[in-house]
């Protein structure tokens, strides 16, 4: 029967395709829209890692005493564009409310919970795509360059621990033994043992929408501009000036989903933390897996293109140019890392869509329960494509999720 239903997913990112991919094995007839190739934004650029452990958010209690040297220090990976931030004052205000302690806790329980089901979500569509030697399981590391900054990650280490994430403790030795190639001497690391990494996101969203295609999907490149509700279905608006029927639609455009009109999302504190990646052909075999120079904030990942040096946070929204001081800091912090040459082979810059309370939301508009939201996964978009797919294809399937999304509701806002 639902072969008869047709579904619009907006965005052909890691989010959209995962939705489509899940749509399309409930039975759905499903169409993606995108006007770039898909996987080829903030998706493609990201550290790589299936980060299930990665339930504390940015948003930290500590920030506060932080703050002056993360904004005024040369040595921060944190950037803010002044003009941007007084006009985006209210996310901010939002964002720094949301580092209060007890709402920490209450984030990381919520996200704790959902990256439990991470591979209930991704298994089934890496089976479905064959896409399996895209994963690599060999952990992640967080290092820590003195015993005194080991210190100070126990309360967020302890919180991993309460939300159920396992890990070991690292002295200088085991990190010197696992991770021969790091040349900067760590004291101290954890290691989440079970964890894995994709060794390639371009190649898995490029995995996910030739076996959507392969199954009757179908795939249009095109820049949705507006979605007008009608008595029982919806039409979309292209940019090419054409229409499509729909009868539902999810929005999965990442950071840029607020710009999509008639569906709701621009009264949503949506807003980016842009990030940034350098990339240095062939020199992958410096790392067995991905390690967090987790006071630093960038990821060193080993991918089956290079190593990639990913990370930073910077606030000032999508307009502005790739920002030197950000790409100079991660060749630097590299370079102490690992002997690298001078210049990377590759410099980027992503959106990670960004909600003030590092939560995404994954459920139906408060306008109408034809369009649902699927946006806003920040740092673990990668990580949460699976279950966010899974959880959609369930709302549109009508069955009951499978995961209480209460908390992901973009009510919360309201
Ligand atoms: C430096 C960095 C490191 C990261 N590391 C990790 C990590 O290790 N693990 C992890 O889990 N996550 C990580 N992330 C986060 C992750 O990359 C993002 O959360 C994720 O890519 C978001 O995916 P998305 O599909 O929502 O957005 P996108 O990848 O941005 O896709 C959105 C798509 O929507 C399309 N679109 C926009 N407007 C329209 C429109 N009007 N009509 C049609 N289509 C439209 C765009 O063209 C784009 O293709 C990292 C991010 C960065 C920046």
């Amino acid at each position: 029967m639902n072969k008869n239903k047709t579904v619009a997913v907006v965005g052909a990112g890691i989010i959209g395709t995962s939705c489509a991919l899940w749509l399309q094995k409930k039975g759905f007839s499903v169409i993606l829209i995108d006007p770039e190739k898909p996987g080829s934004g903030t998706s493609s650029g990201n550290a790589c890692t299936i980060a299930d452990y990665g339930c504390v958010p940015v948003n930290s209690p500590s920030i506060f005493k932080r703050l002056p040297g993360l904004l005024f220090s040369s040595n921060s990976p944190f950037t803010i564009d002044a003009k941007y931030a007084l006009n985006h004052l209210p996310w901010l205000i939002r964002f720094l409310s949301n580092c209060r302690p007890a709402r920490v806790a209450r984030i990381s329980r919520i996200l704790g919970k959902l990256l439990l089901k991470t591979y209930e979500g991704l298994n089934p569509l890496l089976e479905y795509s064959h896409s399996q030697h895209l994963i690599s399981q060999q952990g992640c590391m967080y290092v820590y360059k003195t015993e005194r900054d080991f210190k100070k990650a126990r309360a967020a280490n302890q919180t991993r621990r309460d939300n159920g994430v396992i890990f070991s403790e690292l002295d200088a030795a085991d990190i010197r033994d696992l991770e021969p190639g790091i040349k900067l001497s760590f004291a101290r690391g954890i290691l989440f043992d079970q964890a894995s990494q994709v060794i390639n996101p371009q190649s898995l969203t490029t995995r996910y929408i030739d076996c959507f295609q392969k199954n009757q999907g179908l795939y249009i490149k095109q820049r949705v501009l507006t979605v007008m509700l009608e008595k029982d279905s919806l039409k979309i608006m292209l940019d090419n000036g054409e229409n499509l029927d729909a009868d539902r639609v999810v929005i999965a455009a990442g950071a840029f989903s607020r710009q999509i009109k008639g569906v709701g999302t621009h009264y949503l504190p949506l807003d980016t933390e842009r990030g940034y990646h350098v990339q240095y052909k062939g020199l992958e075999s410096l790392l067995n897996r991905p390690v967090s120079w987790n006071d630093a904030g960038f990821y060193a990942t080993p991918m089956d293109e290079g190593l990639r040096i990913a990370g930073t946070v910077e606030i000032a929204g999508y307009h502005l140019s790739k920002n030197p001081r950000n790409l100079k800091y991660l060749i630097r912090k590299g370079q102490e890392m690992f002997d690298l040459p001078e210049k990377p082979d590759q410099e980027w810059l992503g959106f990670r869509p960004s909600f003030p309370d590092a939560l995404p939301v994954i459920g139906h508009s408060l306008m109408s329960e034809y369009v649902l939201y699927a946006f806003g996964h920040h740092h673990l978009g990668l990580t949460l494509s699976g279950i966010t797919g899974k959880l959609i294809a369930e709302l549109v399937n009508q069955e009951k999720p499978s995961h209480n999304i209460v908390p992901f509701s973009p009510r919360r806002f309201l």
